[in-house]
Formats: C-alpha cells, structure tokens, sequence
C-alpha cells in the first residue's frame, strides 16, 4: 500500500522512520519472524525502498537500473501488509504520547518506533555550494541529476572528497569519458577509514586512469555564473574549470528528531546492545546508531555500512519479538572503482601496524591492520579467499600471529587459526 499524507492522524504496531536498507530489513525482519501488527514505514525519498551503494556505481553508470537496484519488488510490501508511506519525512516525536508528527503535519501513533533515518550529506561549507549543478551522492534523485548533466553534456568534473563515495564517482565519470579532478583535504584519499597503502594504491589506480588529484587542499568557493558552476576554487587560489562538481565529503546522521524529543546522543543517538536509545519504546539503526562495537573492542561508533544497517535491523526485530540477543555482527563493506573489487571484513580503528600481503603492482593483494600483533581487519582487493578465509579469522576471534606468516600468500589464512 502506497499512501500520501492526507491530514489524517494514523497508527501502527510498529513504526519504521526511513526506507533504506536498514528500515526495510526492519520491516522484512519482523514478517519474517511472525510478526503480525501492523507495520508502517515512512520515508522522505518519494521512492519505494531501493539500494544504495549502486548510486554511486552501477546506478550512476547506467548499467542497472531501478528496477535492479529496489531492495524488493513493488509489490511485495503490500503482500506482506507493510505500508509505505512515502514523500514525507518525520519532524517531531512525542515519545511519552507515543506519537510522531510527519512534516505534511500528520500525525502517527505507534507501539515501538525503529529510526533508521540515516544521514544527510554533509554539505560543501563554502559560498557557491548550493549551485545546480553541484551534486551530492545519497539518494536516487541526486544520482538521477547527476546523470542528467552528463546526459547534457557535461565533460569535466571536480569531485570533492578522498572517501569511497568520491573515489567510486570519480570512477564511473571517468568509465563515461568524463575529465574529473579530485580534491582531498587529508594527506592521502580513505584516510578516515584504510591504511596508507591502500590509500596510496588507489590514488596511483585513479591518475593512470586520467584523474587528477589534488591532495592538502581546501575548497574556498564554488565560482559561477549565475546559479551554475564553472569553476571550484583552491585555497591556493588556484581555479579549476568545471561544468559539474561531485560532493561526497561525508554524512551528517539524521536524527534531530530524537535530540529534540531528549533521546541521548552526540553523534548521532546512542543505542544499547540491542539497539534501544534512551527513550522507551524507541530503537535506532543504521548509520545514525552509536553503539559499543565489539569488533572495535567496544569503542563507540557509527558505522556507514549496508552491513550495519542490516544486520542492526534484524537484531531490532528479535528484540521486538522478545529475543533480546546484543548485537553482534562482523563488519564488512565493499567497494568496485574500475574493474577493481574491494572488500573489507573487520574494523581498521585504532591499527597499530599493517602487513602487506601480495603485491599492489599484482592489483590484488590485502592489507591486514593489526593491534598489539592481533589481526582486526582485512582489507582485499581482488583477493576473495583471503576476504573469507579473513572474515572465519576474525569470527574465531584470533590472538597474535607472526606478521611474517600473515605476508606469505603461500600460506592461506585459515592455517593461521
Ligand atoms: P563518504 O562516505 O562521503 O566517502 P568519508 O567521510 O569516508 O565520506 O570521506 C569523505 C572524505 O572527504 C574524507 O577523506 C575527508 O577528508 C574529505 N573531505 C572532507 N571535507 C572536505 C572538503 N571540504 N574538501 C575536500 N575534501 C574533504
């Protein structure tokens, strides 16, 4: 069932905020384990629930499209008596009335709310940024415009932002025949979130594809004329010409809803071990959640990960259903620039060392990160077995091993356990 605000107050059991993979798995999750109230899922992205890692790969390259990339076919949420409600996001939350107010101004009564908000893009800080043909990578219609200025005719882009959302763009407008120069404030591109060899060795990838990169730099000003933009200017004053700039310089959890109605948190809202903020009867997943990892000896984060949001979704649904199990799920991302495949399995935070195993120059190789000689996390390009033979060691929780035999690619990983 796909409804519109209509000014009318509504209800359900159970009441989902946000139709990415985390609030549809939510949903998926409870039918799956019996669930039988009612369930509502209400979202501000006017289309049903659809993935969103092709947004910034296949999607935007015009290898697949909507049809491909929906978590579910249109129809299987009215099968399942889940009711859509699109177009319109949640603005307030009275959780002691148990009740939350959507920007059309209705208003829905619930049991138990699961926020799967999200985040926002962090948007540029700087004049000339809210230009048209600035985008930004997050949901189906920013991916849609991008498309259209190519289709239009634009020929050379800069990307802003080093992290996986820049560098997998960068790489589809490169595969278009599109000039890109990236700028990166940081040092190295996937500072935030690899070691420095995979950062250096992707940074190689990218210019002998024809990107040029711009590392240590600032963005003063998006120049133009009019409301559109033909140049994006350094903090060396340098300006380089553009007819379209790609921002993906991370995400701002969505969550003021919550903070407002008093929920804890301060990036993002806190949840417990099985994803319960402090507010009664009100759960958080996904990218918003800041929770103790125990794949990052129980620090507190937020991870940005299809992963997460999944598997955070599925252990909302045991405890609604009574199974209070803590969360507990092995992280792993992916991410395809070029006919490259990366893969991660395990939390790099707090590495003290790494070992290269393989040769970058191969183009498949892995990176293992270490702490106190313990293998945390693995990070594979091209090189599957390690990737699941990485994820069985990083289950069984292993201790020390001999950084010698980590680089042996003679010996698989899975002798070391
Ligand atoms: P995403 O998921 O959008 O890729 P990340 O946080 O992983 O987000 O990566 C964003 C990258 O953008 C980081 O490498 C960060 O250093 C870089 N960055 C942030 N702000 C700016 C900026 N104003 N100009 C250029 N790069 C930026």
């Amino acid at each position: 069932m796909v409804s519109e605000g209509n000014g009318s107050a509504g209800q359900a059991d159970v009441v989902i905020v946000g139709t990415g993979h985390g609030g549809a798995q939510a949903a998926i999750a409870l039918r799956q384990k019996g669930h039988e109230g009612s369930i509502m899922m209400i979202g501000r992205d006017s289309a049903p629930p659809y993935e969103r890692p092709p947004l910034s790969k296949e999607y935007l390259a015009g290898d697949k499209g909507f049809e491909r990339i929906m978590i579910r076919p249109e129809k299987f949420w009215a099968d399942k008596d889940i009711e859509l409600r699109l177009g319109s996001g949640v603005a307030e939350i009275d959780w002691m009335a148990h009740t939350v107010t959507l920007s059309d101004g209705n208003t829905i009564g619930y049991r138990k709310l699961i926020w799967s908000g999200g985040g926002d893009p962090r948007r540029l800080p700087c004049t000339g940024a809210n230009r048209k043909n600035v985008f930004y990578v997050r949901d189906k219609r920013d991916a849609d415009a991008m498309m259209a200025a190519l289709e239009a005719g634009a020929k050379q882009a800069v990307v802003i932002g080093g992290g996986y959302i820049g560098l997998e763009a960068a790489a589809v407008l490169r595969k278009l025949g599109c000039g890109v120069t990236l700028v990166e404030t940081e040092s190295r591109v996937l500072k935030r979130v690899a070691g420095e060899e995979l950062s250096r060795f992707y940074e190689e990838e990218h210019r002998r594809q024809g990107v040029e990169i711009r590392l240590e730099r600032g963005v003063t000003e998006v120049v133009g004329e009019d409301r559109l933009a033909t140049g994006v200017k350094l903090d060396n004053d340098e300006i380089l010409p553009c007819d379209m700039v790609v921002v993906g310089i991370g995400i701002v959890p969505a969550v003021a809803p919550l903070i407002a109605a008093g929920a804890a948190g301060s990036n993002g809202v806190d949840v417990d071990f099985c994803c319960r903020t402090s507010l009664d009867d009100i759960y958080a997943i996904g990218d918003c959640a800041a929770h103790a990892n125990p794949y990052a000896d129980q620090a507190v984060i937020r991870l940005e990960s299809v992963q997460n949001a999944h598997d955070m979704a599925n252990t909302v649904a045991k405890a609604i259903m009574g199974d209070k199990e803590p969360y507990h799920a092995l992280p792993w991302f992916w991410s395809n620039q070029y006919d490259l495949k990366l893969q991660t399995a395990g939390l790099s935070l707090g590495y003290d060392a790494t070992v290269l195993r393989g040769d970058p120059e191969s183009r498949k190789f892995t990176v293992v990160y270490l702490k106190e000689g313990r293998p945390i996390a693995f990070d594979c390009v091209g090189t599957m077995k390690d990737y699941v033979q990485g994820r069985k060691l990083l289950e069984k929780g292993i201790e020390k091993v001999d950084p010698e035999l980590l680089a042996d690619t003679d010996v698989p990983l899975k002798e070391l356990i």
